[in-house]
């Protein structure tokens, strides 16, 4: 070992990349290790031999209040015509047998788009909206006192939801920002998303669709970034342990080759069990890793689908009350607001959030399941599959089941030198792109200001 003024940031996902490029934005000298090829992590994009296309390991939305996001995007360079960015929030829900329910929020002052958008919505009864509109008026009141032991389903319960508007609207939202079962989620994550969405301004509830492969997005730009400021990125270079002096402080990493990298800081930028696994042995019996180890994950299941047609006519829609939450006709995406699809075979991307009953089937069983939803949702329309890939991301995220808040570690670990990053560290946020930048930027500010 020698040396030791680098920090060295362990994973090249969006919080590892967020955190290097803050810190060399600021000076510092940075090295990052990444255990895969490519970096991206969770949000990641491949060449499918089943497709014939760059495809996402699953289709990514953000919010225009993914303020850290953007603006680590922004410094990267990411062009703007890259996201599709929604002028007012809009979606489309589809009922089995094809009907429509639609939000489209008016261009008012937030909250008023919302109340505009709520009392507007088509294809769903007066009763129905005027409890969601109830639900919005009394959200300044929930924010004041978020409790983690609260499940979404209780907390629509307590807000006199009815059952169609909870389909059509609240169900939707929950699986997608929570991944997770409303019965078990907790109620403050999703709270928390509500506040900054809708009590913010309009533009922060916009959708903010990525219209490439996210990869081809951030991960070279970040990378080129680092590396132009003097820091060094180190691709298929996995962590094996972290190295602490007498004194129990971080005094350096040994990598799976064998090298040891001296260094006082390291930003661990890693799932949880992956955060395990590099700790020496006595400091995983510390209560906050002890934490960290009961934290659960959930998975999501994509489905990515070569259709000799399109499906949609819009980009994407949601479908009431069936375990495909989201269809996202890639090629609409990817040509934007300004552009046509081509003619031809036409690229599905179907979401299964919290897909805990789907992430063990075999590819045929999911193939049926497709296939017989869409013949509930779209009863006209006579696909044929061209190609079909099953991507499965069994720890997707971390269960946000009601209880789990206090269990996610705070940016300083109780460790001296070492910091959290990663989704699922406690950013007040559930474990999204937003919470991992945020929490990438959290562990700079922190070894920058030298605390
Ligand atoms: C299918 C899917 C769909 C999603 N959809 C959305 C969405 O629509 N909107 C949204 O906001 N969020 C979404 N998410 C969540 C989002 O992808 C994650 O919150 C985000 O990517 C997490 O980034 P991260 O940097 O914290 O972790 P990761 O992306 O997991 O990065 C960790 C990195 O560490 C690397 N690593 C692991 N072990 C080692 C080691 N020993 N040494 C060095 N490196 C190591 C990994 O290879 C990885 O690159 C989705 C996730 C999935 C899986």
């Amino acid at each position: 070992m020698g040396g030791g003024s680098r920090t060295i940031v362990v994973g090249g996902g969006f919080a590892g990349l967020a955190a290097a490029v803050r810190l060399v934005a600021a000076g510092r000298e940075v090295l990052v290790v990444e255990a895969a090829k490519h970096g991206g992590g969770r949000s990641r994009s491949f060449h499918d031999k089943v497709t014939g296309r760059e495809i996402d390991n699953g289709q990514h939305l953000m919010m225009g209040c993914y303020w850290e996001t953007l603006s680590f995007m922004r410094a990267i360079g990411v062009p703007d015509d890259a996201l599709e960015v929604q002028s007012n929030l809009a979606m489309t829900m589809l009922k089995p047998g094809g009907a429509r329910v639609e939000l489209t929020c008016p261009p008012l002052p937030a909250p008023l788009h919302l109340a505009g958008g709520l009392i507007g919505m088509r294809g769903i009864g007066m009763l129905h909206r005027a409890a969601a509109l109830r639900a919005g008026l009394l959200l300044r009141g929930e924010i004041a006192r978020p409790d983690d032991n609260e499940t979404c389903d209780a907390w629509l319960r307590r807000l006199g939801q009815t059952p169609p508007i909870r389909a059509a609207f609240w169900e939707p939202l929950i699986w997608a920002v929570l991944n997770d079962d409303p019965l078990v989620a907790s109620a403050a994550m999703l709270i928390a998303v509500l506040e900054r969405a809708f009590m913010g301004s309009r533009a922060a509830s916009s959708l903010v669709v990525p219209r490439l492969p996210l990869s081809s997005v951030y991960v070279q730009r970040a990378v080129d970034y680092i590396e132009a400021r003097g820091g060094e990125v180190r691709f298929a270079s996995p962590a094996r342990k972290l190295e602490l002096d007498a004194d129990g402080r971080v005094a350096g990493l040994t990598l799976k080759s064998g090298e040891t990298v001296a260094t006082e800081q390291i930003v661990t930028a890693v799932p949880p069990q992956v955060l395990l696994e590099l700790l020496p042995e006595a400091a995983r019996e510390h209560l906050v890793f002890r934490d960290v180890a009961r934290l659960e994950a959930s998975p999501i299941v994509n489905l990515w689908v070569t259709l000799d047609e399109p499906l949609l006519d819009r980009p994407f829609v949601g479908l009431i009350a069936s375990p495909l939450h989201w269809l996202w006709d890639r090629d609409r995406i990817e040509a934007g607001t300004s552009g046509r699809p081509t003619a031809g075979d036409s690229l599905l991307s179907v979401t299964i959030s919290g897909a805990r009953g789907f992430v063990d089937d075999q590819p045929e069983a999911l193939r049926e399941l497709f296939l017989g939803e869409i013949a509930r949702f779209f009863p006209r329309a006579r696909p044929q599959i061209r190609g079909f890939r099953v991507v499965k991301e069994k720890r997707a995220t971390i269960s946000h089941a009601v209880g789990t808040y206090r269990r996610r570690p705070e940016t300083q670990s109780p460790i001296p030198g070492l910091l959290l990053a990663g989704d699922w560290v406690r950013t007040g946020l559930p474990a999204t792109i937003e919470s991992a930048v945020q929490s990438g930027h959290d562990a700079a500010a922190r070894v920058l200001s030298g605390r």
